[in-house]
């Protein structure tokens, strides 16, 4: 996979994309990342990125030309049959689609991918109406630029290219991993047993179970016996409704499309009933 990232700030990205499995995937070449600086892309003496907001209003809008020209620097496939070829172009922006996993699946499968960080007060429309094929947010608050949102995307989406992460598996035992590996829409029971006893059998679009690792008592808090005594099915069933729990506390919301077996919905009713 080869990602561009287009900034006002290339320097920015020092640090955020040179640790851990991000680092390692670079290194090992699943995914190229190129950091392209805006100012390249201007013609005048000043190296001018933005300017005043037409209408009047506060702060500078970021130009289109500069960002037009160095997305088309790239070659890539028109805009309307990126889709096709595997590209997608990303303006960052408070305004855009929230960023979530199953997003994240989705632009992981990519094979060339532009992330374009707006600034100040924003971007010129024109750069998503008619070169980025879709707006992306991070979360719903308001950034002082979109290259924290850029990292955010490139790190999630490396964890999920093929290889980048060292036990593949794990990438689908995890929070909010709804995919189809357990087969169907309803997850079974014996799918759920039929996988791996340490594992929580994927999330089913929930949150992952609570971890614990040496010493079994610290300061007086204990791990839970049951994970100590050795009886795989109960340490999946455990998990499981832990998980079920925390979710409940913590992300009600993400049962509106969580993939639940028969006894996933009998606890949940017994940990709703108190
Ligand atoms: N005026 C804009 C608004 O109210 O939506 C906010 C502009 S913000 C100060 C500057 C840049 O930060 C945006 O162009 C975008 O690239 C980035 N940004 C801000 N919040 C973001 C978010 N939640 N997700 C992704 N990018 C964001």
């Amino acid at each position: 996979m080869e990602v561009h990232i287009i900034t006002i700030f290339p320097d920015f990205f020092r640090g955020p994309l040179d640790y851990g499995i991000v680092r390692r995937a670079r290194e090992a070449g699943l995914v190229k990342i190129e950091i392209r600086d805006l100012r390249a892309f201007t013609r005048d003496r000043h190296r001018t990125v933005d300017d005043r907001p037409f209408g009047g209003g506060e702060g500078m809008v970021l130009k289109p030309e500069p960002i037009f020209e160095s997305v088309e620097a790239l070659n890539l496939a028109p805009r309307e049959e990126r889709a096709n070829a595997k590209q997608s172009v990303v303006l960052l922006s408070a305004q855009g689609k929230r960023f979530d996993q199953k997003l994240a699946s989705e632009i992981a499968g990519l094979e060339r991918l532009v992330l374009i960080c707006g600034r100040y007060e924003g971007v010129d429309e024109r750069v998503g109406t008619s070169l980025a094929d879709r707006e992306i947010s991070i979360g719903d608050y308001v950034l002082s630029g979109g290259e924290l949102g850029a990292a955010v995307i490139v790190d999630t989406i490396t964890r999920l290219i093929p290889g980048a992460v060292g036990n593949e598996a794990s990438t689908r035992q995890e929070s909010f991993f709804a995919g189809p590996e357990l087969g169907g829409n309803e997850l079974s029971d014996k799918s759920v047993r039929s996988t791996r006893a340490d594992s929580t059998c994927g999330s089913g679009g929930l949150l992952d179970y609570p971890h614990y690792t040496r010493q079994a008592e610290f300061r007086g808090m204990k791990v839970p016996e049951v994970l100590v005594n050795g009886n795989h099915e109960e340490i999946r069933r455990w998990r499981r409704r832990s998980a079920l729990e925390k979710t409940l506390r913590n992300r009600p919301d993400l049962f509106d499309e969580a993939r639940l077996t028969e006894s996933d919905r009998e606890w949940r009713s017994e940990i709703e009933g108190g």
